[in-house]
Parts: structure tokens; C-alpha cells; sequence
């Protein structure tokens, strides 16, 4: 696969920020399996940027941008400390922050991180994507199997708890039995759920 340094690309008025191609899922649908481009953009990176190459790439007047959304090829708190260097600074200097994540950071870091995101991050999408576990690792087919389903749900949990503004997406074509689990998977949670249109690419 050919690969580039998009480290950033603008989207429906928002700027994404892209850290890392790497990602403890594998998830069926990833769009990452299918094509290195993404609405035009290609996204695989041939090498990880410095927070410093990312924030010489944010505009001067930093509402030119409705969000600064860390999401890309691959899973953006992978790569946390870069993630916090340029979330903080975007919050210093106004921005609306949000991250969109598989949910699985604390669980890989060994750690709870949401104290990390608090104060940085105003907003965080977390991929719940399945209503239990089994179906979760058929679909995501995550490096840590089943525990990865229960992580993600507390990790959402606890970042709503401190506060960030927190939601878990599915996208339409899992059924509406399911969507129900995850309405009450969501509630359990204390957070919301968004469900998406299924778009075939
Ligand atoms: S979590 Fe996102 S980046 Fe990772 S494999 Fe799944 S769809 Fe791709």
C-alpha cells in the first residue's frame, strides 16, 4: 500500500487529525482494507508526525474549523501523548475538541486515562458498533479478544463522568433488536447513542 504524511485533512468544516495507522482492532469493515484514501484523502501514513508537525498544520485563526477531530487510518490514543500535546494546545487557543476512538486506551495503557482526556477533549465518539462481546470480536476481531468490549463501555463511562461530553455510535444495519441492547448498554453507561446510516463504499 502506498503511503503518505496526511497528517490532516478537512472534512464537512472540521479538521481531522491523523497520528497513527496502527490499531488494536481489525474490524471487518475497516475502511483501511479496502482503499489507502478516504472522500479523496489518502490517509496511510508512512511514518507517525511529532505534535509540533501537527500543530504546524492548525490555521492561525482556529475557528476557521468547527472541530479538531482526532480520527484517522487507525486508533489516535495510540499514540496519547502526541494526542494530549495538541489537544492542549487546540484548547488553549479555543478549539472545539473531539476524539473518536475504538474505547480501548485504558485498556491497552493498563491505566484509566479518562483524567488525561478531561480538560482537553470536549467530546469523545466511542465505536460500540455491537449489543455483546461475542459479536463485538467477530466484527472488530480486537488484539485482547472479549475484555475489550467490557473496557470500552467503562472507559465511555468514566470520561462521562469527568465531564466530556460522550456518546457510543452503531451503524443501522446491525438491527433493531441490537440497537436496543445498545440503547441500554449506553444508558448503563451514562452516555448516549447515535446510530448511523449504513453507506456501502
Ligand atoms: S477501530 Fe477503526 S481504525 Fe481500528 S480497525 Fe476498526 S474501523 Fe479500523
Amino acid at each position: 500500500m502506498e503511503k503518505f504524511e496526511t497528517f490532516t485533512y478537512a472534512l464537512d468544516g472540521n479538521l481531522y487529525i491523523n497520528l497513527t495507522s496502527k490499531c488494536q482492532n481489525d474490524c471487518t469493515f475497516c475502511v483501511r482494507n479496502e482503499s489507502s484514501e478516504y472522500f479523496g484523502y489518502k490517509l496511510w501514513l508512512s511514518r507517525e508526525p511529532s505534535a509540533e508537525e501537527v500543530l504546524a498544520r492548525i490555521p492561525a485563526d482556529i475557528h476557521a474549523y468547527r472541530e479538531y477531530v482526532f480520527c484517522g487510518f487507525g486508533e489516535p490514543t495510540l499514540r496519547l501523548d502526541t494526542l494530549l500535546a495538541v489537544a492542549k494546545e487546540l484548547k488553549a487557543r479555543g478549539a472545539t475538541v473531539r476524539l473518536n476512538t475504538n474505547g480501548q486506551a485504558s485498556l491497552t495503557l493498563g491505566r484509566d486515562v479518562s483524567a488525561d482526556l478531561a480538560g482537553c477533549v470536549d467530546k469523545i465518539n466511542v465505536s460500540l458498533n455491537e449489543s455483546n462481546a461475542a459479536d463485538y470480536v467477530r466484527l472488530c476481531r480486537p488484539a485482547k479478544g472479549e475484555a475489550a468490549f467490557g473496557a470500552l463501555q467503562d472507559f465511555a463511562k468514566k470520561c462521562a463522568e469527568r465531564g466530556i461530553e460522550t456518546w457510543f455510535s452503531v451503524v443501522d444495519i446491525i438491527g433493531e433488536d441490537k440497537i436496543a441492547q445498545c440503547r441500554a448498554i449506553a444508558q448503563k453507561c451514562g452516555v448516549t447513542l447515535r446510530v448511523r446510516e449504513y453507506i456501502e463504499h
